[in-house]
């Protein structure tokens, strides 16, 4: 199997405030592409696209290529489950959207320490372990924030896991908080496959600021092919772990898909040259970057007051980058949300979030710097 995964969490959108108005027909144009470079693997959930990824992946995908032709994952939301018989209930309703008799890879979405306890408390591991027994998903896994240490504990508990999916890229690799590398070596350990999330941040090292990118162009121009872009150095560079199966990249157009697909297609590992490169790369990115943020969207579903903080985030980013406010961003990133300073101070958003940011003090900072000019 090809080493890149099409994430369906970025669907091309004819309506970018409303995740739910995904472009079916340039989605299907770029399943097509994707399949017809060789690449096979699909990933969803259940919440992505205000819950409608999973039928788009029907549409566009299952009704039009024989089962057999791709593989796809999907995952159970566990957040959302409140009692035992809850996972039987999302399954089905997750089997009907897809429109597919079984999965061919079935995680626990989004497991850390605190969602560890109910997943334990409500059964979450024999359910998914009875699917594959009973062959509605042919591997099982889950998909991980939080610490090395709590990792290394429920592998050691639930040996049973086929693969484990990770947050890694280059930046978090070192990241105390994040912890990418250290949380790879534990699945090695274990003999886990990694399937690997946010490989570009959310976007982050898409875009390089002007230092970065003068690094960048510097090394490439030096070497005798063509220059690439920033985001397929970060893809490049989680696919060069030998113990990656996957790694997905949320595409969200068919010049994303045309691009990634092209230099995976005959995959060239990291160089030593490039492992350099990274690590310059990261010292300049870790001396401007304020918020961690990777635009996951979880805290948007907790916070009481629709608070765009993903976006707000980006902001606060691309001022410690540039110096510069944005304004027009803010009316239209706060358009059909709550503005930062209506935050209730709840802490909804920061119970939820996988990278663990201090959400209410950085959205202080924002209203700092947006709102009392
Ligand atoms: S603390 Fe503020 S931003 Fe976070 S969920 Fe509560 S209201 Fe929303
Ligand atoms: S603040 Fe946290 S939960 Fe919200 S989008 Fe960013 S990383 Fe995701």
């Amino acid at each position: 199997m090809k080493k890149l995964g099409f994430g369906t969490m970025r669907l091309p959108l004819f309506n970018s405030d409303d995740p739910t108005s995904i472009d079916i027909e340039q989605t299907k144009r770029m399943v097509d592409l994707f399949l017809d470079r060789g690449f096979t693997y699909f990933d969803t959930a259940y919440p992505y696209h205000g819950e409608k990824s999973e039928e788009a992946v029907k549409e566009a995908l299952v009704k039009r290529y024989p089962r057999e032709s791709f593989v796809l994952a999907d995952k159970m939301p566990i957040l959302r489950v409140k009692k035992t018989e809850d996972y039987q209930m999302f399954f089905d309703e997750q089997i009907r959207r897809c429109g597919v008799d079984y999965f061919d890879y079935y995680l626990l979405h989004n497991l850390g320490r605190d969602r560890y306890i109910n997943t334990e408390k409500f059964g979450g591991f024999p359910f998914i372990e009875k699917l594959k027994k009973d062959g509605f998903a042919r591997n099982i896994g889950f998909s991980y924030h939080d610490n090395a240490e709590t990792l290394d504990k429920i592998l050691t508990e639930h040996p049973e896991v086929d693969f484990v999916q990770l947050q890694i890229n280059y930046l978090d690799w070192e990241s105390q908080v994040a912890q990418s590398g250290a949380c790879y070596e534990v699945a090695k350990k274990h003999g886990k496959k990694v399937m690997v999330m946010e490989p570009v941040k959310g976007g982050t090292l898409a875009k390089l600021p002007d230092k970065a990118m003068k690094l960048f162009n510097d090394y490439y121009e030096k070497q005798n092919f063509p220059v690439p872009t920033p985001a397929s150095l970060a893809v490049r560079y989680a696919a060069s772990l030998d113990n990656v199966k996957i790694v997905l990249s949320g595409m969200s157009n068919i010049e994303q898909l045309d691009n990634n697909t092209s230099y995976m297609q005959n995959f060239k590992p990291f160089s030593e040259g490039e492992k350099k490169l990274v690590k310059d790369i990261t010292d300049v990115l870790n001396s401007t970057i304020k918020v961690p943020c990777t635009a996951c969207k979880y805290c948007l579903e907790e916070c009481p007051k629709n608070i765009n903080i993903p976006d707000y985030f980006g902001l606060l980013n691309l001022y410690a980058v540039t110096g510069k406010t944005t304004g027009m961003y803010y009316e239209r990133f706060s358009m059909n949300h709550g503005k930062a300073s209506e935050c209730l101070k709840c802490g909804k958003c920061e119970n939820i979030c996988p990278q663990h940011i201090s959400i209410r003090r950085f959205l202080d900072d924002f209203v700092d710097l947006y709102e009392k000019k």
